[in-house]
């Protein structure tokens, strides 16, 4: 829909003669997915949603000819007393901290010339002219970012390891395989400010001594792939990829590899397992992949959003983007804000907010009058957090204290009649689905688990089932080989320590 706008603009701004004066930009995601196709007009930030092809003459003819605002299409929140709010005070964005998302929906992810202007391949200039490898790495230690693919490790510390390995040969993954449901914020970077992806990509080879790197981004993800390749191609035609960076000895390059789309590619060694050619398997760690990983060749491996942050912590410094954020979790975070919540997008926040305030504030709270009853963080490895949390502070640490995680993003919200079991079931019917099968205890146990929740759904489960299901999650947690198998019984675990009422309402001998 939105390439047939565009085109209609286009059309139509050519139609009126006024195409020498109007520059239309098609950009990536701006955020408010619910409120789309968006059209933002400049200077005035005028904020026009859900635009369809049959509005863009009265635009056009009434806004960009005569000066008029087309009233109807206005999103009525930038609207005050009459007059256009600038777009940082509307409320789905005031909240708002935008970083790794800075240059999503205000250029046109296609034209590298519109990332350089916005500032871009300045960071990859300032290190490589000014700094030693060692300096970039202290700098992004001192500067707190922690891994935003969902573990949370902290991304320097992980740097210097795989930066003191002496091997010549060393990797950098630019890890793209999101796979969690209803998570989007690496597509949406990826799709909407590629650049950013791979300069920070250049200054992580720059600090650990690689020349390499590859981006795994899975193949569901047509237009971020078409985007990312033609980056790579516009970044290399103007000497940003490939040799003698600036002018300096560092060279680095970057190709993409394509996944087939299953989860545990996501995890570090398995994605490793398929970049080389072999099935996606996760492997025992260690070694570690920032000792032995690609090839056996020292790599670091880092998500997309903690990539596009990079280039402006080296650009503003450390102390900068440690100052945003809380104690132990600095800086900001993206999160894919969906389910029963009015404004669902791709929200991007400074650590420390309150659930209260994503959800209610920048979300606009639940639509229908209908009250909130949980929110899930951290995808299928996470878990749901109750009304009691609302005011609780997102950070890692206390996303994990109360039984759930940050993971890589997704936000999904649930009002009073969503059915926590079956929300519960879905998550885990999910990572049964995704289990590559190397290890009995994912293998066999989720499936089992989910044949105990099969049976309290159909309302023939006992309260000997709920212990059972406490039970085997705990041991599948244990002994589980990655990741994966590991946190999989967490929607179950956490479902069953907020909501056990609920589950208990289902089964036949209620005590
Ligand atoms: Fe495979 Fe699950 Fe074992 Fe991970 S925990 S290796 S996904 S079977």
């Amino acid at each position: 829909d939105s390439m047939l706008i565009v085109d209609a603009f286009r059309q139509e701004v050519a139609s009126q003669g006024i195409e020498e004066q109007i520059d239309i930009v098609r950009t990536g995601c701006f955020g408010l997915c619910e409120l789309g196709p968006v059209v933002i007009i400049y200077p005035e930030e005028v904020f026009y949603s859900r635009v369809t092809l049959e509005d863009v003459a009265e635009i056009v003819e009434d806004h960009l000819l005569k000066g008029q605002i087309v009233e109807r299409l206005v999103y009525e929140a930038s609207i005050e007393d009459g007059a256009i709010k600038p777009l940082q005070e509307v409320d789905f964005f005031r909240k708002q901290m935008r970083i790794a998302l800075r240059n999503c929906g205000l250029i046109d992810p296609e034209e590298i010339e519109e990332y350089i202007a916005m500032g871009g391949y300045k960071g990859l200039h300032k290190v490589l002219t000014m700094f030693k490898p060692d300096d970039v790495v202290r700098q992004v230690k001192e500067s707190g970012l922690r891994g935003r693919g969902g573990g949370g490790f902290p991304t320097g510390v992980k740097w210097e390891t795989a930066a003191r390995q002496r091997n010549p040969q060393k990797y950098i993954i630019c890890n793209a395989d999101e796979g969690d449901p209803g998570a989007f914020m690496d597509r949406s970077i990826l799709e909407g400010d590629p650049h950013a992806v791979l300069e920070g990509m250049a200054i992580a080879g720059y600090a650990i001594g690689a020349n390499q790197g590859f981006i795994y981004v899975r193949a569901e993800y047509p237009i971020a792939v078409k985007r990312i390749q033609l980056a790579i191609r516009q970044a290399r035609e103007y000497g940003l990829l490939g040799n003698k960076l600036f002018g300096t000895d560092f060279s680095f390059d970057v190709d993409v590899r394509l996944g087939a789309g299953a989860f545990v590619c996501g995890e570090e060694t398995a994605l490793m397992n398929s970049v080389e050619g072999r099935r996606g398997m996760p492997n025992p760690k260690p070694p570690f992949p920032a000792v032995s990983g690609l090839w056996e060749k020292p790599t670091i491996i880092n998500n997309v959003e903690t990539l596009a942050n990079i280039p402006q912590i080296l650009l503003n410094g450390p102390a900068w983007y440690a100052g945003i954020g809380t104690d132990k979790s600095k800086g900001t975070k993206v999160f894919a804000l969906g389910g029963k919540v009015v404004n669902t997008g791709l929200v991007e926040v400074p650590m420390g907010i309150t659930l209260r305030e994503v959800i209610y504030e920048i979300g606009g709270g639940i639509p229908g009058g209908k009250a909130f009853k949980a929110v899930q963080t951290g995808g299928p490895s996470g878990g749901c957090l109750t009304t009691e949390h609302l005011d609780r502070q997102i950070d890692y640490d206390t996303l994990l204290s109360l039984g759930s995680m940050m993971g890589s993003g997704g936000m999904l919200v649930m009002d009073e009649e969503t059915c926590m079991v079956d929300v519960a079931r879905y998550y885990l019917d999910f990572t049964r689905d995704e289990s590559c099968g190397k290890c009995v205890p994912c293998r066999v146990g989720t499936k089992r688990l989910l044949e105990i929740l099969d049976k309290i759904t159909e309302g023939k489960g006992t309260m000997e089932d709920l212990d059972k299901l406490e039970e085997l999650s705990e041991q599948i947690k244990a002994a589980s080989l990655c990741g994966l198998g590991q946190t999989a019984p967490n929607p179950v675990l956490s479902t069953l320590k907020y909501f056990r009422d609920e589950y208990v309402a289902h089964v036949v001998d209620k005590k």
